[in-house]
């Protein structure tokens, strides 16, 4: 690719290659890659934001995976392109995998009206959220219509993806009553739609029960937007059923989301906290690299040995810090 101009072009073109080429260079951690995806961020900025921008939360083996290739075949059909950032649950122990999605979503990942793209699982935490927002951002301006961010169900990382997205589905399984009492309050209360996959085959009846208990918890939660109960969908990503009445379901919350302004605040508020965020990683890094911070930082660990407490350090250190002149 020549120019920065001429992969801006190709992306808007809507050119697969070119989504993916822009995709590595906003998450490479080079300098002079990220000057030149800053620039490709603020052309593209005015062809984003149009798409339906859809979290998708669940433990290991709820069915997300399953859901997504189900679900995304279904938008499909109705005409739409779909992409998903999913994680790779074996990047961890192959660093990082292209392949291990094309075999967790065999359908999707041929069909040309889908784009997946695998996130290494563990890396959401410390940086990869921060570049799930861009990779988004150009999925947008390369066409597609439902951007789908899966997250593993397990602390920081939800509320990270709650941050990103307009509509927050999380994925629970039928369940035993001990299983039910386990599941976390935090996520369930991040939920805008909850969805009981598996309700299939011998599942079915306790798919049915497990419908109810989540009822009944999520009514003494309190409401994420005002006038909206927090539904909860039976479905079987196995069987492709229940797929269209979640997606009624979908439509509905969105549908509310704009009349009352929810979603504009809503995406307001998400670019308040992108821009914090970034201010804060950025500064962090910049710390990290400064040759002399680091010189200080080393000799204060040394110091760390003569008994001093690390609080009355880390004050002595932010002070030479905020006082760049005593450096
Ligand atoms: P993930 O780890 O959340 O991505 O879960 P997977 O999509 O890999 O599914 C875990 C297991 O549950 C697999 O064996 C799937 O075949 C099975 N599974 C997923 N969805 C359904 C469903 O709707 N019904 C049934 N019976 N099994 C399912």
């Amino acid at each position: 690719m020549k120019s920065i101009a001429e992969l801006t072009e190709k992306l808007l073109a809507q050119d697969r290659r070119a989504l993916s080429k822009s995709i590595t260079l906003v998450e490479s951690s080079r300098p002079q890659d990220r000057e030149k995806a800053l620039a490709l961020l603020d052309t593209i900025m005015p062809y984003t934001g149009k798409s339906l921008r859809l979290g998708i939360s669940g433990t290991p083996g709820v069915g997300k995976s399953t859901f997504i290739e189900a679900y995304g075949q279904y938008l499909i059909q109705q005409g739409q392109k779909i992409a998903a950032l999913t994680i790779d649950p074996s990047s961890k122990l192959r660093g990082g995998s292209i392949l291990g999605d094309k075999t967790r979503m065999p359908m999707l990942a041929n069909d040309p009206a889908a784009y997946i793209r695998p996130t290494p699982s563990g890396s959401l935490l410390g940086g990869v959220a921060r570049r799930s927002r861009e990779v988004i951002a150009l999925c947008e301006a390369a066409g597609f219509d439902t951007v789908m961010v899966e997250t593993v169900g397990v602390g920081q990382s939800e509320t990270e993806v709650a941050n990103m997205t307009d509509c927050y589905l999380l994925l629970l399984q039928p369940a035993s009553g001990d299983t039910l009492q386990g599941i976390k309050r935090g996520i369930m209360e991040l939920a805008d739609i909850v969805v009981v996959n598996k309700a299939d085959g011998a599942l079915l009846p306790s798919a049915r029960e497990s419908a109810g208990h989540y009822m009944r918890a999520l009514s003494l939660m309190p409401r994420k937007m005002p006038d909206w109960d927090c539904p909860v969908v039976l479905c079987s990503s196995l069987q492709k059923e229940g797929l269209e009445a979640l997606d009624q379901h979908i439509q509905s919350f969105m549908t509310q989301s704009r009349d009352t302004g929810h979603f504009e605040n809503k995406r307001e508020q998400q670019l308040r906290y992108w821009l914090e965020d970034e201010t804060i990683a950025c500064l962090i890094e910049r710390f990290k690299r400064d040759p002399q911070i680091r010189i200080q930082f080393a000799a204060l660990e040394n110091k760390l040995t003569e008994g001093k407490s690390p609080a009355a350090l880390a004050a002595d250190f932010s002070n030479k810090i905020l006082n760049p002149d005593i450096l």
